[in-house]
C-alpha cells in the first residue's frame, strides 16, 4: 500500500505538474485542419449567407444595427420596413424630427435612447461624412451610438470587409467549442481571426451567428442536427453525433433545407 504524501511532497508535485497543465489549456484544441473543415462545412451548408436585418443601403443597415441591440432582427425589420420607406438618407431622417422617428420605432427596446442616437448620428454623418457611410472602422465607432461590434458588421456587410462582429451566438461558439475562447467579445473576436482561414473570413460572422441561433442554441444545443457534430469538442455535445458531412443539402438563412428541385 503506498504511503500518504505528505503536505510537503504534494505541494512540489502540483508545483511540478501546473506548468505542463496551463501549457495544455493554452494549445489549441482544434488543429487547423479540424477548422478549415469546419469552415468548409459552413460553406457548404450555406453558400451565401445573409444577415437578416432589413436595409435598403449602408445608411440603413447602419440605423438597423443601432435598433438591433438588445432587441431581435424580426423585431426590427417589422419597424424599420415603413421607416427606411420614407427616411432613407441621413437627411430625411433629420427631416422627421424625434417625435415622429420615435412613432416608427416605440416597438423597440430602449427606443427613446436610440431615437437621440440615430438622430446625432445622422448629424454627424452630415457633419464629418457629407452624409455617407464611411468604410472605416475608426471613423464608424466615432458616431453617437456605435461600438466595434456595429461597425464589423456594416464594414463586413455593407463593404465586403472581412471583420468578424462578435454577438452572443458569436461568443457562445467561441467559448462552447473551444473554437476560440475569450473572456470579452475582442478577445473571442481576435482569436476567431487567428484561426478563421482567410478564404472563409467573409461569411464567417453569418455562419457562426445563424449556427449559434439555430443550431447550437444558448440552452439546448441541437447536436443530432449539426453538421460539425464530429468535429466539435463542445462538453456540451449531446445525443447522437451525424455521420461526417458528404453531401449536404444547403440551407436557408433561416435553417431550414431548401427545397430540392423538381
Ligand atoms: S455538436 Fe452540439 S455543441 Fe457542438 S457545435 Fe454542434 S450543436 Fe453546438
Amino acid at each position: 500500500m503506498q504511503k500518504p504524501k505528505s503536505k510537503v511532497a504534494a505541494r512540489s508535485a502540483a508545483r511540478a505538474v501546473a506548468p505542463r497543465v496551463r501549457a495544455a489549456a493554452r494549445r489549441p484544441r482544434y488543429g487547423q485542419a479540424e477548422v478549415r473543415e469546419i469552415f468548409r462545412r459552413f460553406a457548404v451548408q450555406r453558400p451565401e449567407p445573409k444577415g437578416e436585418l432589413e436595409h435598403v443601403n449602408a445608411f440603413t443597415l447602419l440605423v438597423a444595427v443601432v435598433l438591433s441591440a438588445q432587441a431581435t432582427d424580426a423585431g426590427v425589420n417589422k419597424a424599420t420596413r415603413p421607416l427606411f420607406a420614407v427616411a432613407d438618407t441621413p437627411q430625411k431622417m433629420l427631416a422627421l424630427g424625434e417625435a415622429r422617428l420615435g412613432d416608427y420605432v416605440k416597438t423597440i427596446g430602449l427606443w427613446r435612447n436610440k431615437t437621440k442616437n440615430v438622430l446625432a448620428l445622422c448629424e454627424a454623418l452630415i457633419r464629418d461624412h457629407g452624409g455617407a457611410v464611411p468604410a472605416d472602422r475608426d471613423a464608424l465607432t466615432k458616431l453617437p451610438g456605435v461600438g466595434r461590434k456595429t461597425a464589423n458588421v456594416v464594414l463586413n456587410i455593407a463593404f465586403g470587409q472581412p471583420t468578424l462582429a462578435v454577438d452572443t451566438h458569436v461568443f457562445r461558439i467561441g467559448n462552447r467549442l473551444g473554437l476560440a475562447p475569450g473572456k470579452t467579445p475582442e478577445e473571442v473576436e481576435a482569436a476567431f481571426l487567428r484561426i478563421i482561414p482567410a478564404e472563409y473570413l467573409r461569411h464567417a460572422h453569418h455562419w457562426l451567428i445563424l449556427h449559434g441561433r439555430y443550431v447550437c442554441k444558448a440552452r439546448k444545443p441541437e447536436c443530432a442536427a449539426c453538421v460539425i457534430a464530429d468535429l466539435c469538442k463542445a462538453a456540451e455535445k449531446t445525443g447522437a453525433i451525424p455521420a461526417p458531412l458528404v453531401e449536404l443539402a444547403p440551407l436557408s438563412a433561416d435553417g431550414a433545407a431548401d427545397e430540392p428541385a423538381s
